[in-house]
C-alpha cells in the first residue's frame, strides 16, 4: 500500500520492511513466495484444510500504553496462534499489518524480538503485511493447517461432557487491576502475574492433541463465563462450573481472597488458555494425549441440557457476580475486547 504509508512510500519504509520483517529466520518449504511481491504464495499440503484468523491489537484498548514493545510483539502473535490452537490447527503463515506513530528503530527491534521468538518456536513464517503511520495498532492474520475434518469447533458439546481448561486462569486480569491500581500485587508475585498478561502462551500442542478427543473447544480471550457461553450457545447446551475446582494461582488467591478470585477467574479475560469439552468415553484418551504435551489441565465442571450456566461451591448452587469486574472506562477495556 502507499497513500498513508509510514514515510510516504520512500526508501525508509522499504528499509524498515527489509531490515526487520523480510529477513525473519524461518523459511518454510511451503512458502513459494514470501515478502517482497504484491502477494505471498503458499502451497498447502494435501488432505489439509487451512484455518485462518485475524486479530487487531490497538494501544490503550487491547494493551496498556506502557506495555513494552517486546510484549506487544509477543502478544500480537500469541493471541492469533491461540485462535489456531482452539481449532486444533498447526500454525504456518502470518501477515502483519502494523501502524506506527513514528519510525522508532529501537521499538521495532524489540517488537520483532517478541514476535519472532514465538514464530521461530512454532515454525511460523511471516509472509507479508503492510506498514503505515498512525496511532499504534497491530493486525495479524495467522493461517494454519489441520487434517481434513479434524478441526475443533465450538458447536459439538453434549450434555454429560466434562469441561476442562488448560493452565491457570485469572492472573492476566489481576495484572490489569494492579496496573490500574485497584489491587496491590505483592512484589514476589508481580513478575509472574505481569508475564501472564504480556506473554501468554498459545496452547498449540494441546489444541492439536485434542483433535481426536474434544467435542468442542474455544480459547479464553473474553473471560471464562463469556467464552463458555459461546460454546453453550453454539452447542445449544448449558453448563455447571464447580468453583472449588477452578485452577486459581496462589498470586490471585493471596491478593484478592478466594471469593473475588472466583469472580475474576470467571470474568477476567486475556488468559489465552483453552477451554474444551470431552465425553466420558474420550476422557482417558484425552488425558493421555495431553500428558504428552506438558500442558496442565483441570476439569472444572460439566455440560448439561439446561441452556444456562450455573456455578456450585461445596456442591451447593451459588450465584457469582461476574459484572463486578467489568471494565468501565475506555482505558479499562484493555483485555475485554471481544475476540473470536
Ligand atoms: P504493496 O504496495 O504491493 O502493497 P508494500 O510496499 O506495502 O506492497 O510492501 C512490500 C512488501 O513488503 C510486500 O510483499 C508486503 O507484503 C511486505 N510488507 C510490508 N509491510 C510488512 C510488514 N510489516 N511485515 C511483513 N511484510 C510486510
Ligand atoms: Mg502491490
Amino acid at each position: 500500500m502507499c497513500s498513508s504509508d509510514l514515510t510516504g512510500c520512500n526508501m525508509k519504509e522499504f528499509e524498515l520492511i527489509k531490515r526487520y520483517f523480510s529477513e525473519q529466520m524461518i523459511k518454510r518449504k511451503d512458502v513459494v513466495l514470501g515478502i517482497g511481491d504484491d502477494c505471498a504464495i503458499v502451497t498447502p499440503s494435501e488432505r489439509q484444510n487451512i484455518a485462518i484468523t485475524t486479530d487487531t491489537l490497538v494501544a490503550g484498548v487491547h494493551f496498556p500504553h506502557e506495555t513494552s514493545a517486546r510484549a506487544i510483539g509477543h502478544k500480537s502473535i500469541a493471541v492469533n496462534l491461540s485462535d489456531l490452537a482452539a481449532m486444533g490447527a498447526e500454525p504456518t503463515w502470518i501477515s502483519l499489518a502494523i501502524t506506527l506513530p513514528e519510525v522508532d528503530v529501537k521499538w521495532v527491534e524489540e517488537f520483532c524480538k517478541g514476535a519472532f521468538e514465538l514464530c521461530e518456536f512454532y515454525n511460523v513464517q511471516l509472509i507479508g503485511g503492510d506498514t503505515t503511520q498512525g496511532p499504534l495498532s497491530i493486525t495479524l492474520t495467522a493461517q494454519g493447517l489441520v487434517p481434513h475434518n479434524t478441526h475443533l469447533k465450538r458447536s459439538g458439546a453434549k450434555a454429560g461432557d466434562w469441561i476442562y481448561v488448560t493452565g491457570e486462569i485469572g492472573d492476566a486480569a489481576l495484572a490489569l487491576k494492579h496496573i490500574f491500581k485497584e489491587v496491590n500485587v505483592a512484589p514476589e508475585y508481580r513478575a509472574s502475574v505481569q508475564k501472564s498478561l504480556d506473554f501468554p502462551t498459545p496452547r498449540i500442542l494441546a489444541g492439536q492433541a485434542l483433535r481426536n478427543y474434544a467435542s468442542s473447544a474455544i480459547d479464553l480471550s473474553d473471560g471464562l463465563i463469556a467464552d463458555l457461553g459461546h460454546i453453550c450457545t453454539a452447542s445449544k447446551v448449558g453448563a455447571n462450573i464447580v468453583l472449588d475446582d477452578l485452577p486459581i494461582s496462589n498470586a490471585l488467591r493471596d491478593t484478592v481472597g478466594l471469593e473475588k478470585a472466583y469472580e475474576m477467574t470467571l470474568s477476567g479475560g486475556d488468559d489465552y488458555e483453552l477451554l474444551f469439552t470431552v465425553s466420558e468415553d474420550n476422557k482417558v484418551g484425552m488425558e493421555t494425549a495431553l500428558a504428552n504435551t506438558s500442558n496442565t489441565i483441570t476439569c472444572i465442571g460439566q455440560i448439561n441440557g439446561s441452556e444456562k450456566i450455573t456455578t456450585t461451591l461445596n456442591s451447593k448452587p451459588v450465584a457469582i457476580s461476574t459484572s463486578s469486574f467489568e471494565h468501565r472506562s475506555e482505558e479499562r477495556r484493555v483485555g475485554k475486547e471481544c475476540r473470536s
